[in-house]
């Protein structure tokens, strides 16, 4: 009997099942660390690998249309400039001048304190001394709310009296970091800043916006999130995340190059040498999985966001007249399924698409498929119909056209393309937190106690059956377990454990998400049929089979 529960801070359980059993360690560890980066330990490196093999035999090995490559980490410095990289691939960076902390100004949020009710001046002014506002901003909100409420007239007449005798006023703001409790943590932060200076009346419910909206007037009002105190922060400005290096013996700028930020240029820069030496015809994609380097501002949320990770990414490039928007929806169901695939609950799926005005002027459509983490929804894959910007981009700052000709129209022209990418360490992520339960156990004896299991696909578990004499110190056992053990190994990750009592051993598969014990116990070797118990890990059941079921069992769950 289970009671299957999800702990109450759930990032935090990860992160330590991570540590303890070698799924993922801090980098340089010993030496304090290196923020945003990460090493994978044995159990976790099995289990990436897994996530990248099963996306390269889907994608690749069992498509007639798309094909592999791998490129260099470091390429020509006018890859970057031709992308748009060198020139744009940048974040607005927010510095707090008192901490020396930086923040990405679309992730700090903001809201203005507004109450409605009795006005003490008095307080007013010690606000505006304080530098918590200024008359001029005041003023500014003010009109602001009557204009809108008088034209939009969805504030009743009581409101908009209230406004215009002045008894609605703007007494300062409050920030936090986003997080999915933006909205809660700014109303509760408002909550307090009125508390604390003593104003009475009637708190507005707040309005969130990010700092990339902040007006130059209203930038020195707002408090840095990590002093509480205004004046500190500085306006929003570009920086570029790509980590620069220099090749060869001189550093001067003629050597400067870049860690690559992302794995597609490597197909867009390739693209012509494929068409060449395979028999690729369109539509046709080009994949490649690899690191990536971006220096991100603030890297978070364990390996969500971090400043070294590994892409899969594919270009799937189609003929300029093709219908783009269908080919583009067939992608985003082939990537849910496939998500879905390994194990990823459709509950925690969903999509969003970017609004037109937000999209950059080449693209025609962005969606992300979103998975809900335990720190909130957020960007899992990005599937965008980027047109044929890529392949112009770098034809007309090479010199190299990349074309291709089409029999029909006898024309030239440039291929469009569909850009799926993801990152292995965010689904590694989001298998972890989806797979992760803590239960109450109830044995047969009436003995409750908890087990920590992760439910992962067998497709992306990282040892897929262990193999478990009874006894450690009885040979017919070890020796049918070892003959066992040594069959399996050569097709599938199997682990072989006979150290302490079963129970024990079982708890520690199925801490390590191994959907099967085989345990080889007294009827094995002394009834007729040469079976073994199976225990499978969610259900804890446990089966008799015989080594041609387990065989057949792997063969259909294991692809
Ligand atoms: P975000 O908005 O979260 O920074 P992005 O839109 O810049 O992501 P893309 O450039 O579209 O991301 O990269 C494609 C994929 O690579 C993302 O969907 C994500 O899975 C992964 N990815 C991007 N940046 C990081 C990072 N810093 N750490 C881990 N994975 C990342």
């Amino acid at each position: 009997m289970t009671s299957p529960a999800e702990p109450a801070n759930l990032m935090e359980s990860l992160v330590s099942l991570a540590k303890r059993r070698g799924l993922i360690y801090a980098s340089s560890e010993i030496y304090g660390g290196l923020n945003g980066f990460f090493d994978y330990g044995p159990l976790g490196v099995e289990l990436k690998r897994n996530i990248r093999d099963c996306w390269w035999r889907d994608m690749v090995q069992r498509r007639d249309d798309v094909v592999g490559i791998e490129t260099s980490i470091i390429m020509h410095p006018k890859v970057w400039e031709a992308s748009g990289h060198v020139a744009g691939f940048s974040d607005p960076l927010v510095d707090c001048k008192v901490s020396k902390q930086r923040y990405r100004a679309d992730q700090l949020f903001w809201a203005p304190v507004i109450v409605d009710g009795e006005n003490d001046p008095s307080i007013q002014e010690a606000l505006v001394a304080k530098g918590r506002v200024t008359t001029g901003v005041r003023e500014r909100y003010l009109h602001l709310r009557r204009d809108r409420s008088v034209s939009t007239g969805d504030h009743s007449p009581g409101e908009i009296a209230a406004w215009l005798t002045n008894r609605t006023v703007l007494y300062g703001f409050v920030s936090v970091l986003e997080s999915e409790r933006t909205q809660a943590d700014l109303q509760e932060q408002a909550e307090f800043f009125k508390k604390k200076w003593g104003i009475k009346g009637q708190l507005r419910v707040v309005e969130h916006r990010d700092f990339t909206e902040a007006k130059e007037d209203e930038i020195p009002l707002i408090p840095s999130p990590a002093t509480g105190e205004p004046g500190s922060l500085t306006a929003p400005r570009a920086f570029n995340m790509m980590f620069q290096t220099n090749v060869g013996a001189m550093s001067d700028a003629s050597s400067v190059a870049y860690l690559r930020p992302e794995t597609a240029q490597g197909m867009f820069v390739d693209f012509k040498n494929v068409v060449d030496t395979t028999r690729v015809k369109l539509p046709f994609g080009i994949a490649q999985i690899g690191k990536s380097f971006r220096n991100e501002i603030t890297p978070r949320n364990f390996i969500f966001r971090s400043r070294e990770f590994e892409q899969m990414e594919m270009e799937y490039f189609i003929h300029e007249d093709a219908d783009w928007a269908k080919v583009h929806e067939e992608w985003i169901v082939w990537c849910e399924n496939w998500l879905k695939s390994i194990g990823l609950p459709e509950s925690h799926l969903s999509r969003y698409t970017h609004p037109k005005e937000k999209l950059a002027f080449y693209s025609r459509g962005t969606v992300d498929i979103m998975f809900k983490y335990p720190f909130g929804v957020q960007e899992l894959w990005g599937i965008a119909a980027r047109g044929s910007y890529d392949l112009t981009q770098h034809a007309n700052a090479s010199g190299k056209p990349q074309e291709l000709f089409d029999e029909a129209s006898k024309k030239k022209f440039v291929p469009h393309v569909i850009e799926p990418a993801v990152g292995v360490d965010r689904i590694f992520l989001a298998v972890l937190a989806a797979g992760y339960a803590e239960e109450d156990v109830t044995d047969e004896k009436g003995n409750v106690e908890k087990r920590t299991v992760l439910r992962l696909s067998p497709r992306i578990a990282p040892v897929k059956v262990a193999i478990l004499p009874l006894l450690k110190n009885k040979e017919q056992l070890t020796n049918r377990a070892r003959a066992l053990y040594t069959k399996l190994r050569r097709n599938y990750a199997v682990q072989y454990d006979d150290g302490g009592a079963i129970g024990k051993r079982y708890r520690r598969q199925d801490e390590a998400g191994t959907p099967w014990c085989v345990t080889i116990d007294f009827d094995t070797i002394e009834k007729p049929g040469d079976t073994f118990t199976l225990r499978e890990r969610d259900s804890m059941k446990q089966t008799r089979v015989t080594e041609a079921d387990l065989v057949a069992l792997l063969a259909e769950n294991v692809y």
